[in-house]
């Protein structure tokens, strides 16, 4: 079967994000980490989901490079059958006046020969809410967040229309609140009217998920919406509507993956430096020291002569995240990258030598480090199964070695995240 809902995400955790938000909708759902090229082994027509997510890293490439890696992704999509498109970013529209946003969705809209569409980053089960065409963060103003001061896209505007027409050639226009509030019909009229005047994207009010839902009824029949997660709280009840879905199939139903299990971890994130002292109070657990990951190869091969000795015995732990005072001084003696990518480099090897050694379940720590060791050990696609904590699913790899994998960024998950996350999968 082929999907229903093609999605390109402008970076890898919000991917993840989006694909945890359809599944919890009940669409079955794949995310791809970057657009398969021919002999990846991942062809479009056999995958039988209702959403993919492509994966990209634009966010903050050149506007030329996210525009062609956007639409190679959209070129994927389409010929894997997918017949409505959401460009997805983040919930503080994390952008500069050049792009990537304004640029993206022009470009696809003309892929896809449209010529109207909506922008909706609101998110408001994560405090993201726009009103009167203003993005709010909590309760406060986007401009006064601290996206304000972001390294790479601060956001010093909150108002959306303004910031949006200046990445745009085309006219943006605006959907208020009032007009959300007045119902499904009343948002279709707006659209219309919006795109007989000649406006190419809409940003969408929004400040509840009911107003998601609505808004996505509306949306049925646009190929392109473009948005952060939450848009993607009201596609499946249109699709489900519309006779599209298979009724009952569980969309969080992965292959259960049995083996021996392993936990790395790169993140110095509070939560988990909790997390591992929780698991390493009952189970085998290895510091990392990057001073010694600096001295040679030697470490890292003792590290795996380790998790090979107790791996019989159960789930083991690698990690390598300390407390800030103690980074800190790492940092100025190797240089922060340096020592960053040591301790990615070390984990990833360890994770191919581990798999190698018949581990099976997988979860990582921290976002670099899981995409370290998703590329290392050569992983395309994921299936996204239940989710284990909030924003975090269990996911099994689309081919071989099949594998149970949770992918976490720092922050999230509760204390005994690494023991649930194990269990679940099992
Ligand atoms: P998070 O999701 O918490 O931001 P990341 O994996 O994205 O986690 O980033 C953590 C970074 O810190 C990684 O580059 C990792 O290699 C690095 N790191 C981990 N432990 C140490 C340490 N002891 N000293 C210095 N850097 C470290």
């Amino acid at each position: 079967m082929a999907p229903i809902l093609g999605c390109i995400a402008d970076d890898y955790t919000g991917a993840t994000d989006l694909a945890n938000m359809l599944v919890r909708g009940g669409l079955r759902t794949v995310q791809l980490l970057g657009v398969p090229e021919s002999g990846d082994g991942i062809p479009g027509e056999t995958l039988d989901v209702e959403a993919v997510v492509i994966a990209l890293k634009s966010r903050t490439v050149p506007v030329s490079d996210a525009v062609t890696q956007s639409c190679a992704a959209l070129e994927w999509l389409r010929l894997a059958g997918a017949r409505q498109f959401l460009f997805k970013y983040c919930s503080t529209f994390d952008s500069t006046d050049a792009g990537n946003i304004g640029p993206v969705t022009e470009a696809l809209m003309q892929a896809l020969e449209t010529d109207f569409t909506i922008a909706c980053p609101a998110f408001p089960e994560t405090g993201r809410t726009i009103f009167n065409g203003h993005l709010f963060v909590g309760d406060q103003l986007l401009s006064d967040s601290p996206m304000r001061d972001h390294p790479l896209t601060p956001m010093t505007d909150s108002n959306l229309v303004d910031v949006l027409a200046r990445q745009m050639t085309r006219p943006v226009g605006l959907v208020q609140y009032a007009t959300i509030d007045a119902g499904v019909d009343a948002i279709r009229d707006a659209f219309a009217e919006l795109r007989a005047e000649g406006v190419a994207v809409a940003i969408v009010d929004a400040v509840s998920d009911a107003q998601l839902h609505r808004i996505g009824r509306a949306l049925a029949g646009l190929p392109l919406v473009t948005g952060g997660s939450g848009i993607a709280i009201g596609l499946p009840e249109t699709y489900r509507r519309a006779g599209l879905l298979t009724p009952g199939s569980g969309a969080d139903t992965v292959p259960a993956i049995s083996g021996p299990g392993l936990v790395l971890s790169g993140s110095c994130s509070t939560a988990t430096l909790a997390q591992v002292d929780a698991f390493a109070a009952g189970h085998p657990a290895l510091r990392l020291d990057p001073q010694e990951l600096a001295a040679g190869s030697a470490a890292v091969d003792r590290a795996i002569g380790w998790a090979h000795e107790h791996i019989g015995t159960g789930p083991v732990l690698v990690h390598a995240g300390d407390a800030p005072d103690r980074v800190r001084s790492v940092q100025q003696t190797l240089g922060r990258d340096r020592a960053g990518m040591l301790v990615e480099q070390a984990l990833a090897r360890i994770a191919v030598a581990m798999v190698g050694d018949g581990v099976r379940r997988l979860v990582v720590a921290g976002g670099e480090t899981s995409g370290a060791v998703v590329g290392a050990l050569g992983i395309r696609g994921l299936r996204i199964g239940r989710q284990i904590d909030p924003g975090v699913p269990s996911t099994v790899t689309i081919g071989e070695p099949g594998l149970a994998l949770a992918l976490k960024s720092g922050n999230f998950g509760g204390p005994d995240f690494f023991a649930k996350a194990l269990t679940r999968m099992g």
